[in-house]
């Protein structure tokens, strides 16, 4: 037998790292492909080479907290992009962490919260840990959020409404005007609170941000993130836009501070328009791919405004998602009363590709 320097090279480092290292790299030699992951609605094209060169470039700095003068930096880069004022700019550890201020304030100020059902959690799990009564408001025929019905369901002890556009999980998304008109109909002590993780994947006619409506005599906030567009998810950055009295209390009900590499990383996404427009068209084209494989197959699906699909499998959804797994897709959790449909997120090309193949192959199962 004879053994190149190479070989003798690598088998000595293993002796050296010892036991635990050379069964890690045994194991990994044998172990199958890891799994596509299509469940959390990540977007892995992200984040951006110049968010990527900050946060390289700021490593020796996380023994730092972030100055005052990089988050206003950062803060009124965010109002330039969205053609406001920094005063009416809250940052906060993922929109996540704002969606929860937001729950506390309910909780401390009183009142109940309506919100649609099935949608995004976050804030009406938080307010009912605070003892916040929630009413949830079944989603229309069409999948999208019952205006008229979140309407009928006011009480004089509602406190905020929530209106996830696009929605999360169904993609639906509702025309501003839609949501301006139902904004105006509120009472004034009821605050509208638009969650936007999704908007920069809408397509749709007149679906688009209602920012502008901070500035009117309803109470508003719009929630924004870098974790979607920006792919910017495990960073933790995002922001609310308010009026400038409810900017501060939310700023106060915050409960922590941001850190530098998402600051920084942010600050320079912002300024990455061309990658972020080739991620968003990417994106876009695997979305209309899968609408097509959908129609082909035969299989429902909600109108899709984000970066993700839900869809009618028709079968059990633990049943599809056991096939998928044995296919290796993770597909998203059951979203009662959906009990066959599936929510997935578009990933990269290859694993859309991947996706569509498990997903003839699974409902020809
Ligand atoms: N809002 C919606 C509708 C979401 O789907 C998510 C996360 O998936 C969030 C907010 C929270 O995002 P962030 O990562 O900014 O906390």
């Amino acid at each position: 037998m004879s053994v190149n320097r190479r070989e003798l090279l690598s088998a000595s480092a293993l002796l050296l790292a010892g036991p635990a290292l050379s069964l890690r790299l045994a194991s990994a030699r044998t172990a199958p492909a890891e799994p596509i992951v299509l469940c959390w609605n990540e977007n892995p094209y992200g984040p951006s080479p110049a968010a990527r060169a900050a946060v390289a470039r700021s490593i020796a700095e996380g023994c730092r907290y972030p100055s005052d003068a990089e988050i206003l930096d950062l803060e009124q880069a965010i109002a330039r992009h969205e053609g406001t004022d920094p005063a009416h700019i809250v940052t906060g550890s993922g929109s996540g962490e704002l969606l929860c201020a937001l729950a506390l304030l309910c909780a401390r100020e009183g009142g109940s919260v309506i919100a649609a059902e099935p949608t995004y959690l976050e804030l009406t799990d938080y307010a009912q840990g605070l003892g916040v009564a929630t009413r949830f408001v079944p989603v229309d025929a069409g999948l999208r959020h019952d205006l008229p019905a979140m309407h009928a369901a006011l009480t004089p002890a509602t406190r905020a409404v929530y209106l996830c556009n696009p929605n999360n999980p169904t993609g639906t998304a509702l025309p501003a005007g839609e949501i301006r008109a139902f904004i105006e109909s509120l009472p004034l002590q009821v605050l509208a609170i638009v969650d936007e993780a999704y908007m920069d994947f809408a397509t749709e006619a007149d679906v688009r941000s209602v920012a502008d409506l901070i500035d009117g005599e309803h109470p508003v906030v719009v929630l924004r993130t870098f974790s979607k567009l920006h792919g910017m998810a495990g960073m933790r950055m995002g922001y609310a836009l308010t009026r400038p009295p409810l900017a501060q209390r939310l700023k106060q009900a915050r409960m922590t501070t941001p850190n530098i590499l998402a600051v920084r990383a942010a600050r320079a996404s912002l300024d990455d328009r061309s990658f972020l427009s080739g991620t968003r068209a990417k994106i876009l084209a695997s979305r209309a791919r899968i609408t097509a494989e959908l129609e082909r197959l035969k299989l429902r699906y909600a109108p899709p405004q984000g970066n993700f699909v839900f869809f009618d499998t028709g079968m059990p959804l633990a049943l599809f998602t056991q096939r998928m797994k044995a296919r290796g897709v993770l597909v998203g959790r059951r979203f009662p009363p959906y009990d066959s449909w599936c929510r997935i997120t578009i990933g990269t090309e290859p694993e859309v590709k991947a996706f569509l193949a498990a997903l003839r192959a699974s409902v020809n199962a």
